[in-house]
């Protein structure tokens, strides 16, 4: 049975992104009613009020967080992120069609040049130098622990490179041999190395993204001053009351109500003219039409190793239960294993604690695979994060429907948002703002037709994908 409560962000485990970060001040909720609410501070919230403060740079803005900025998955994730799809080529081309398909496998590569660019004229104009889009030399190594999967994501490659969906070079079938060679493990039979690849540090990705927002509030461009966008974290939002639902009659023209957990330093209610649910597994919490499921994952970080294989790049295992990365000064990044965990921990959304039995396999896992530094592995910190998964496996992006005008979502990337966000948020700005959004944009991504009952899904749908 679905509780609503049970999704409301709690106090969370301490992640190593965010531990050392400065993040802003929080502003005061607004008095007065704004141009649009966005609500959740991820990459997602972030992306959306950038691209729509651009757009709209006379908008009031507000950006409202229950937790502090990037306090959700965004600062508690593997920060892989692996453009390609997250499943393979012929069951996503099964359920979508083939010409959506080679859009989502597009919009993968397109986000990460959005991403990359960012980070250039984030650099460009003043902004800290900072290693939070790294793109990988060796690219990223979808490993095979099995013959079965070795097979399977042959095949797979081979129709993707068919289909005419990857660009030469996309795409090397790895033996036993080369992975070991690059890994220094002999662990697994083979892989699909894929490149691009890129280590991103989400919390600092998002940092830089409000810096920038901030900068803009501070010099508009001519002739448009008026506008702002406010950051007001630490307000839990309890409810939305949607214009369409009073029927516009506690006011007009008609605007939705946010009610938040503010008491006692000013307003605890806001009013907007547009609402956009940047709230990932906790969507279901304030749209319960929309089925998006939480579904827990686990991460450690060890102390550097030293010496660690000289290689450049991430290795997503096991069907993507298993993902790690060595970081520029010997750290590794090590999560998943969910499959080891009740239900694959679909429909756990407690990253206030750690599973026991994942937390002894993840440290299993490093002696296992790498016996030659099992006595040098300290692990430094371990955390849990929340995923928000779909029942179709894909993000809902855009309005939500007819019967809520002004009101849309940008959730539920189903494990993989690092190569979906970015770009998911800046064309759900667009619609917003009333802008024609690109054809590049695969149109299976509109919440339209898609809503419905979670509960009702197989919980086989939830595997897979971290
Ligand atoms: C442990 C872990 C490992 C992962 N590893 C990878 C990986 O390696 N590669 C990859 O591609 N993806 C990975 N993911 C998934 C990826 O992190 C997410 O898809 C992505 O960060 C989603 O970004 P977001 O901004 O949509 O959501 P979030 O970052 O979760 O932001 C949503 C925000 O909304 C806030 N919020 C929700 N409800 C309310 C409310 N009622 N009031 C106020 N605020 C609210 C939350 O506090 C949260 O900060 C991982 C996720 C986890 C948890």
């Amino acid at each position: 049975m679905h509780n609503p409560a049970r999704y409301l962000p709690k106090r969370p485990t301490a992640s190593y992104w965010l531990k050392d970060l400065k993040m802003p001040v929080a502003d005061p909720l607004p008095s007065r009613t704004v141009d649009a609410a966005i609500i959740g501070a991820g990459i997602t919230g972030l992306s959306v009020a950038r691209r729509l403060q651009e757009l709209k740079p006379e908008w009031q803005i507000v950006v409202i967080e229950g937790r502090q900025l990037c306090g959700g998955a965004t600062g508690r994730n593997g920060g892989l992120l692996i453009p390609g799809l997250q499943d393979g080529w012929t069951s996503t081309a099964a359920r979508v069609g083939e010409a959506q398909t080679r859009k989502l496998f597009r919009f993968d590569l397109q986000n990460a040049v959005a991403l990359s660019q960012f980070v250039s004229s984030y650099i460009s104009n003043g902004g800290e130098p900072d290693p939070f889009l790294h793109s990988f030399k060796d690219g990223c190594l979808n490993a095979f622990a099995t013959e079965a999967q070795r097979d399977f994501w042959t095949a797979e490659v081979e129709k993707m490179q068919d289909a005419g969906a990857c660009g030469e070079g996309m795409f090397t079938i790895l033996d036993r041999k080369q992975v070991a060679g690059m890994l220094g493990t002999d662990k697994f039979c083979g892989a699909v190395q894929i490149k691009p690849g890129f280590r991103v540090w989400g919390a600092r990705l998002v940092l830089a993204l409000a810096q920038d927002v901030l900068a803009k509030n501070k010099s508009p461009p001519p002739g448009k001053a008026g506008g702002r966008v406010n950051f007001c974290t630490e307000t839990l939002v309890r409810k939305v009351e949607f214009a369409s639902e009073s029927g516009g009659s506690w006011t007009s023209p008609p605007l939705h109500r946010i009610i938040t957990d503010r008491e006692g330093d000013g307003p605890g209610t806001l009013t907007a003219r547009n609402v956009v649910f940047c709230t990932n597994s906790h969507t279901r919490t304030l749209l319960p039409d929309i089925p998006i499921v939480p579904v827990k994952n686990q991460v450690i970080v060890t102390q550097p190793i030293s010496p660690f294989p000289a290689f450049d790049g991430c290795v997503s295992a096991n069907d993507g239960y298993e993902y790690f990365s060595a970081r520029e000064d010997g750290r590794l990044v090590l999560g998943g294993m969910r499959n080891l965990a009740p239900d694959m921990a679909v429909g756990n959304g407690d990253d206030a604690s750690l599973d026991p039995v994942i937390s002894t396999a993840l440290r299993s896992y490093i002696h296992d695979t790498f016996p030659h530094i099992r006595d040098k592995v300290e692990i430094e910190m371990e955390w849990a994060g929340i995923m928000g998964f779909s029942a179709d496996r894909l993000p809902f992006v855009g309005p939500v429907g007819e019967d809520r005008p002004g009101v849309f979502v940008c959730a539920g990337y189903t494990g993989h948002g690092m190569p979906r966000a970015f770009l998911s948020g800046y064309h759900t700005a667009e619609m917003v703002a009333g802008v024609k959004v690109g054809e590049d944009f695969p149109e299976i991504l509109l919440p339209h037709g898609r809503l419905g009952k979670a509960e009702r899904v197989p919980i086989d749908t939830y595997k897979s994908s971290s």
